[in-house]
């Protein structure tokens, strides 16, 4: 019979939720939901120098926004599940533990070489233009008469060490080629890729599933459990997302920055997650919009692929616009963009879920919202580029003067005053367009903005009259 799926999403509190992070947690979720499995989120803070205070509270807030939630783990500062605690800096004495097994079994040594002697050793493979392999020959020949403060290393066999990722294929690695590399550091923490083989080891994880960067690591990963005759769990390396250039490496520049970032600037959590699992995943076909729910029932491991993937920040806009336009309800829209206008926007709110819906298609992200309906609220500043905008200043005036008599004591609706609009552009002998397009400017203080009738109806017909009254006034002087 099958292990029961146990996959664990295992960050280092190092500073940011970053996007290849952030990927890296959904399909852990992702894997682990499709096959009724157990999500686990594992605090990876043994790196002490590393560690950025928090920065563990930014995790739960990324997954939480993202929906993913574990089902074991640190999470809200409490211990979930049986197989805690889940923090690795609480754990130290199972590493110790297994460290002194490794001593006893002859597998592991202590490594008393001293920094200068380190550095020459390492210093001569270079000039002799070998690779650096640490092997127990460097050690000095006189050791100190106790082990305390030392670090211990694993004494890495000969022979091959052969595995078969999920994603990469098989691969077969020489020992030779694998450092003794320190599995407990001086200070009696644990090296990160000592505690991650015991951690998922003894949290009976059946699929580890991470970034690409630890690839290199895996040999190191396989040995140990090898050594420790325990099961290896089965190893799913993910693409390497590349930056919008699909060259370099994805840099902050291009976007990789923390995950809640991604929130202030407006995007919604349903389509970051259907972006992030589109970079290196899809379903076999050419589909590119997903539930979550959707996604768990799609989601198979062994169509992620291992050619990069390239991170476009554009795609994510467009996608985003989509879940804004069709992805979420008018209302759940409108509640959503309450953190992101001004408070005073919201006193009439049937107001401003009309205007919402008016400009729902041009808001790509939900930090636009306030930029696009600022109009509404604020009388319009007019730019000098403005006023070079306008095609002819003449038809403006005349367009604009007769406007304002048929808005003066208008109540009609947006039929009507169609059909007055048209017919005064008509009678005048100017183009329709020009005219709507001169009202757009005085009415908004933009050239771009929701149709023009429905936007003197909500702007108001009195507050579309003493705007256009004001532009005249500077237009008549340009
Ligand atoms: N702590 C590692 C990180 O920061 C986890 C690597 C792994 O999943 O094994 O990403």
């Amino acid at each position: 019979m099958n292990k029961p799926v146990r996959v664990r999403f295992a960050p280092s509190p190092t500073g940011l939720l970053h996007i290849g992070s952030a990927r890296a947690a959904l399909f852990n979720y992702l894997f682990a939901k499709h096959h009724n499995g157990t999500f686990i989120l594992r605090i990876e803070d043994t790196d002490r120098e590393r560690f950025v205070e928090g920065s563990v509270e930014q995790i739960v807030d990324g997954l939480s926004w993202l929906g993913i939630e574990p089902d074991e783990g640190f999470w809200n500062g409490e211990h979930i599940g049986k197989h805690g605690p889940y923090v690795q800096s609480h754990r130290l004495e199972h590493y110790q533990a297994v460290a002194q097994q490794l001593i006893d079994q002859g597998l592991a040594y202590y490594s008393y070489i001293s920094n200068e002697d380190f550095a020459k050793a390492k210093q001569d493979a270079i000039d002799r233009k070998q690779p650096f392999v640490y092997r127990e020959e460097f050690e000095p020949k006189q050791k100190p008469a106790a082990s305390d403060g030392y670090p211990i290393r694993l004494r890495i066999p000969k022979g091959r060490t052969k595995w078969s990722d999920i994603v990469y294929g098989d691969f077969d690695v020489d020992n030779a080629t694998v450092d003794d590399f320190v599995i407990l550091k001086a200070d009696g923490y644990p090296t990160y890729n000592f505690a991650n083989v015991i951690d998922d080891h003894m949290m009976e994880i059946s699929h580890v599933i991470r970034g690409p960067e630890f690839l290199p690591s895996t040999p190191k990963h396989a040995i140990l459990y090898d050594l420790l005759e325990w099961v290896r769990p089965k190893f799913v390396h993910v693409p390497v997302i590349l930056g919008p250039d699909g060259k370099k490496k994805l840099s902050k520049r291009d976007g990789d920055v923390d995950l809640m970032d991604y929130k202030k600037q407006g995007f919604l959590p349903e389509a970051i997650v259907n972006f992030l699992v589109l970079l290196g995943w899809n379903d076999g076909t050419e589909r590119e919009f997903f539930t979550l729910e959707e996604l768990v029932g799609a989601f198979d491991a062994t169509r992620i692929q291992r050619s990069p993937a390239k991170f476009d920040i554009e795609r994510l806009r467009w996608m985003n616009g989509h879940y804004i336009r069709e992805g979420i309800g008018l209302q759940d829209l409108t509640e959503r963009l309450v953190e992101y206008v001004p408070q005073d926007w919201l006193k009439d709110e049937e107001y401003f879920i009309d205007l919402v819906a008016l400009d729902r298609e041009r808001i790509k992200t939900l930090a636009d919202a306030q930029q696009l309906l600022e109009f509404f609220f604020v009388d319009p500043h007019y730019s000098p580029e403005l006023f070079a905008a306008l095609p002819d200043k003449d038809a403006a005036i005349t367009g604009l003067t007769a406007t304002l008599d048929i808005l003066e004591g208008f109540s009609g609706g947006h039929h009507e005053l169609e059909k007055a609009l048209r017919n005064l552009a008509e009678s005048h002998n100017i183009a329709a367009g020009k005219l709507f397009g001169a009202l757009r400017i005085a009415i908004t203080g933009r050239t771009q903005a929701p149709g023009i009738f429905d936007t003197i109806l909500m702007v108001g017909t009195e507050r579309s009259v003493e705007r256009i009254r004001r532009f005249l006034s500077i237009l008549r002087k340009q």
